[in-house]
């Protein structure tokens, strides 16, 4: 089973072939067109911009995977694409173009979640079998999920309000670092001291695992002003302690709301022990260790994906797309996209129907 992948969700343009031969996926090609440039004088990403960028460049991207797969587009067996959640502009630009390729060829269309791409990438990468627990923490979503079967996942909590990639680019923005901020603010704090400033750990000692991080973005922010009123601007050095103190509050959030959250698996599922994470956070190398080292502590098997899998990519959403078609899915030529889909509503049935 060969499918093509394409994701266009937010500013990565995406394309992937990949092969499912029983239970073990390859992945052949996978291209990713970042938008960084055309973003940065704003700060953000510009839905706008995003989506005329992904217009251009989503044909490119297909044409590129396949080119790099040795495959042709009439020797695959399935077009998956993401149909949501996401900057719609963009969700339809990848949605229009996977459409007119399954017009042309008569291949089958898969409507894939965005999230469900990130949340089965430990399957795409490693032999992991259901259920698992995983956190999908990323520049839009933080939630600890039961991963029970390929469209079956169960939230057991997450974030009340920010994400915490949401949470570093901002801090990023503040501390004058270029965009996205996550890979930008881990180098920075390298040379940093994390103790130099104290930042708040919100419910960090209340029950259940939920999260929250917006409260540390107001710190950062008083701590950034804080500095600049007294000498008049920020040091190197001052940048570093900052980074490191953000970074080092939300590991410290993340691992101890992963540990509560393993004790809640462990008592549904005492024998499958394994903790899984993806989203472009999970690309972050001290937060990647302190989650190892508490699976190691839990006697649990700790699996996470390669960096270039866990920030957003097309192979993903190609794998995600495989595993739905082989489990008998083909999607409606009138798939639509949906901006909204939380992971935990059983809705690729329902894409056709509108409701
Ligand atoms: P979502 O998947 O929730 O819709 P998204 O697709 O924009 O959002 P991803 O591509 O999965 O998110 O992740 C991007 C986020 O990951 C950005 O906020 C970025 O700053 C963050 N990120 C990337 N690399 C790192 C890193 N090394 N450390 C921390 N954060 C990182
Ligand atoms: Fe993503």
């Amino acid at each position: 089973l060969t499918v093509l992948g394409i994701e266009s969700s937010c500013d990565d343009t995406a394309a992937a072939i990949v092969r499912l031969q029983g239970d073990k996926a390859e992945v052949l090609s996978s291209i990713v067109k970042g938008q960084n440039d055309l973003h940065a004088e704003f700060g953000g990403v510009v839905p706008e911009i995003a989506a005329r960028a992904h217009a251009e460049r989503v044909d490119i991207c297909v044409e590129e995977a396949l080119a790099e797969s040795g495959y042709a587009l009439s020797e695959l067996d399935a077009i998956a694409v993401t149909s949501g959640p996401g900057l719609i502009g963009g969700v339809l630009s990848g949605v229009m173009c996977a459409k007119g390729l399954s017009a042309a060829t008569g291949l089958p269309l898969i409507g894939v979640n965005h999230l469900a791409g990130h949340a089965l990438t430990p399957r795409l990468t490693d032999s992991v079998t259901f259920p698992y627990l995983m956190l999908l923490v990323s520049g839009g979503h933080c939630q600890f999920l039961i991963a029970e079967s390929f469209d079956t996942f169960r939230r057991i909590g997450g974030t009340i309000d920010d994400a915490p990639g949401e949470a570093f680019d901002k801090t990023a923005r503040l501390l004058a670092l270029p965009q996205p901020g996550g890979p930008h603010v881990e180098k920075c704090a390298r040379d940093g001291d994390p103790k130099k400033f104290p930042l708040p750990r919100p419910l960090l000692n209340q029950p259940g695992c939920d999260m929250s991080f917006s409260g540390l973005k107001t710190a950062i922010l008083r701590a950034r002003d804080g500095v600049v009123a007294e000498k008049g601007g920020l040091t190197e050095q001052d940048r570093a302690d900052l980074s490191a103190g953000f970074q080092a509050a939300v590991t410290d959030i993340l691992v101890e709301k992963t540990r509560r959250a393993l004790n809640e698996y462990f008592a549904l599922e005492p024998k499958n022990r394994i903790f899984a994470i993806a989203g472009g956070v999970a690309a972050n190398g001290p937060i990647r260790d302190a989650l190892m080292g508490l699976c190691r502590e839990h006697n649990t098997e700790f699996v996470a994906p390669p960096l270039r899998l866990c920030t957003d990519n097309a192979a993903m959403i190609a794998y995600a797309g495989a595993v739905r078609f082989a489990e008998g899915a083909n999607d409606p030529e009138h798939l639509t996209a949906r901006p909204r889909w939380p992971l935990d509503q059983r809705a690729p049935a329902l894409l056709g129907s509108g409701k």
